[in-house]
């Protein structure tokens, strides 16, 4: 599963392909057209926005700034701006205000109805930038949740209507630290204070024991049912 600088594909992938194989794919088979990387600055985005990066070709990188990002995860986008000036990395969050949703929709909406905060900071926000996309390409995993144990390398996401591209789908988070740790790839310092995944400030929280390096998504939407945002068709 470790990875170095993508190497030129044979011209198909499968799941038995390796994760050079699968990205040096989906930059040939995709070079005329508009492929895209998501991150929300968790450790499997840097890992994937690294590989990406290595052969040097300009991508861009979208990310939603919900308004709610902690202060880490600012800091780190400008790290990796710095470290990849050959990738566009641009916000696509909300243009709606936490003042105009608590005018709109009440006082801590991600309280109240987290799926409806969900729909409007990152699920509309997502489907506004996928217009005109024809390959996203996610950093999701399938041992991150039960949700996600189904995920392909190849899939067609019917609710965004595009082809996603998932290289990570077969590795451990133990394999992404590991990733990162010999690639010297810049991380989220909310990895080193107790934080596995990372989200908006309201809705995630420190999990006890956690040990960088290992994953579970506990400290999301902690205390309520709700495990996705909705942005990968599952959840809401
Ligand atoms: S994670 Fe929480 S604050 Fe962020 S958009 Fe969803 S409900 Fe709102």
């Amino acid at each position: 599963m470790e990875t170095s600088a993508p190497q030129h594909s044979n011209g198909q992938v499968s799941e038995t392909s390796s994760t050079e194989e699968i990205i040096a794919w989906s930059l040939e088979r995709f070079a005329e057209q508009n492929v895209v990387i998501t991150t929300s600055f968790g450790m499997e985005g840097c890992a994937l926005i690294d590989m990406y990066a290595a052969p040097g070709k300009p991508l861009t990188v979208i990310y939603l700034d919900t308004m709610f990002f902690f202060p880490e995860s600012h800091k780190l986008r400008e790290i990796m701006i710095e470290r990849y000036p050959h990738l566009n990395f641009v916000n696509r969050g909300t243009t709606l205000t936490p003042e105009q949703q608590a005018a709109e929709y009440g006082e801590e909406l991600w309280k109240s109805n987290p799926d409806i905060c969900c729909r409007l900071r990152k699920v509309e926000p997502m489907r506004e930038a996928m217009k005109g996309v024809d390959v996203w390409v996610t950093g999701l995993r399938r041992s991150q949740s039960p949700s996600r144990a189904h995920l392909q390398i190849i899939e067609w996401d019917w609710s965004f209507q595009v082809l996603k591209v998932n290289p990570l789908a077969n590795w451990e988070r133990q394999d992404i630290w590991k990733y990162v740790q010999e690639h010297k790839v810049p991380y989220n310092e909310l990895h080193e204070k107790g934080y596995p995944s990372v989200g908006c400030t309201h809705c995630t929280k420190p999990v006890e024991g956690y040990r960088i390096g290992e994953y579970t998504r506990a400290g999301r939407w902690n205390g309520t049912s709700k495990t996705e945002c909705g942005l990968h068709g599952y959840g809401i």
